[in-house]
């Protein structure tokens, strides 16, 4: 497939604004790039894709999410409402995932990666749970990825809140999907080891993450979202959440921590130590009231941050625009959280975590070989764009809206504005009947 007529945003080491571009685009990768009528010459009778002078630029990433929390939308909490994020756990989260079937998995995963589509989001990384659907949860997220022609790493939540047998049950979910993929490769998917957070697992259940994940799979956990998590290691080790998994083995250049709002000095040295990669959810953050990670300091120390939305939309611009307000206010101070410090975790920190789950191309940037992970961008800008003040350009400018194709590995998943590799309605219609009974499920639970 030829792709014309477009300008395109390489991002990359040097970002770069080419207008009047093409790419050629073999497979899942882009194997040319050129000025579009010097591609069209050279291949006359190649299929085209007309960009119509639209930005091309690659697919966004989301470091961490959950699509099993699609259905929390509009749900109705009893009772007082939740003061604190531990509450918020207990009435909200915990409940509901317990509540979930595994056909609410696939549909909430649907849901989720049509949204994804729609906003030029092209690879994500999951972190799921469904207490009382554990065996085969993977597989849902897995078939709903390939059908819908997304990149999706998924892990389950391991946690020992409703006992040990769910415990080891989530173990097993994580090495049978791992083992699973090792024997049937996908390039749109991949898989970590994921662990709910240090708060909900005793020692010998990190033991036995340690021992069961062998030395080829990272971890994906949350850390310190609340200070609840740093107490609760101190009683139950004496020491704070990122020693503790460091002393397990649970970090590293593969694990994802999720999102390190109350670390101290000190761990923030050792997540460096170990490279582990540090996820920052801004939106999350705020909607939780749990306080905003100091991620300029994680960068400056050598902290490789990334950006996720965990479960808010999956318009990766939004949480872009977000972290650029929220730590100018969170410091009461507007020359914190620059443009380029937003593309340094969004753009080049997000693909080189891709990467890692993605390894056989590059992901995140136009330039031949990587893969073909697009979105075409009608944006008109009133003002000069450049390569250089893109950023501000994309979080005071670029629109949801805006984003009319998305191409993931290559093929067409939304064009003109219209997704074609899936019906929203049928898939809109199916989550209402699902999380109707859901809800239902979830409000017994409180009687
Ligand atoms: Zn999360």
């Amino acid at each position: 497939m030829l792709i014309t007529n477009g300008k395109l945003i390489t991002w990359g080491e040097t970002n770069r604004i080419l207008e009047g571009w093409g790419l050629l685009v073999r497979g899942d990768r882009i194997v040319e790039m050129a000025p579009s009528s010097e591609l069209e010459d050279k291949y006359p009778c190649e299929e085209q894709l007309d960009a119509k002078r639209q930005y091309i630029m690659p697919g966004n990433i989301c470091a961490h999410t959950h699509f099993y929390g699609a259905y929390a939308r509009g749900m109705a909490i009893p009772g007082a409402a939740a003061k604190d994020f531990p509450e918020i756990l207990q009435k909200l989260w915990w409940p509901l995932d317990k509540s979930l079937a595994v056909e609410d998995v696939y549909n909430s995963t649907q849901i989720c990666l049509l949204d994804a589509i729609k906003h030029g989001t092209t690879t994500l990384i999951d972190h799921h749970a469904s207490p009382n659907a554990i065996e085969g949860s993977l597989d849902q997220i897995a078939k709903a990825a390939v059908e819908m022609g997304v990149r999706v790493s998924c892990c389950y939540e391991v946690t020992d809140r409703d006992g040990m047998e769910l415990s080891h049950r989530g173990i097993g979910e994580n090495i049978r999907f791992i083992k699973q993929l090792k024997q049937e490769p996908n390039d749109l998917l991949a898989a970590s080891f994921g662990i709910h957070s240090s708060l909900t697992v005793s020692d010998e259940t990190l033991e036995a993450c340690r021992k069961a994940a062998g030395d080829e799979t990272g971890f994906h956990i949350h850390v310190a979202e609340h200070e609840v998590d740093e107490y609760d290691s101190l009683a139950k080790s004496g020491t704070r959440v990122v020693d503790r998994l460091e002393k397990f083995g649970i970090l590293g250049t593969k694990s994802i921590v999720v999102h390190a709002v109350h670390i101290d000095a000190k761990e923030v040295e050792i997540l460096a130590r170990t490279k582990t990669w540090v996820t920052h959810q801004p939106r999350s953050n705020m909607n939780n009231g749990v306080g905003l990670g100091n991620v300029e300091s994680f960068i400056r120390a050598g902290v490789s941050v990334c950006v996720g939305n965990d479960g808010f939309s999956n318009a990766m611009w939004d949480e872009w625009k977000t972290a650029y307000l929220a730590h100018k206010l969170w410091n009461r101070d507007p020359r914190r959280m620059g443009g380029y410090e937003v593309v340094k975790m969004a753009i080049t920190n997000n693909a080189n975590l891709a990467n890692i789950f993605f390894p056989k191309a590059p992901i995140g940037v136009l330039k031949e070989g990587a893969y073909a992970d697009l979105m075409f961008v009608d944006y008109h800008p009133y003002t000069e764009m450049t390569a250089g003040n893109l950023p501000w350009h994309i979080i005071f400018g670029f629109s949801n809206r805006d984003v009319t194709a998305t191409i993931a590995a290559g093929k067409v998943l939304m064009k003109d504005r219209v997704v074609l590799v899936a019906d929203e309605a049928t898939i809109a219609a199916k989550g209402c009947e699902l999380s109707r009974k859901t809800w239902e499920r979830y409000h017994k639970r409180f009687n």
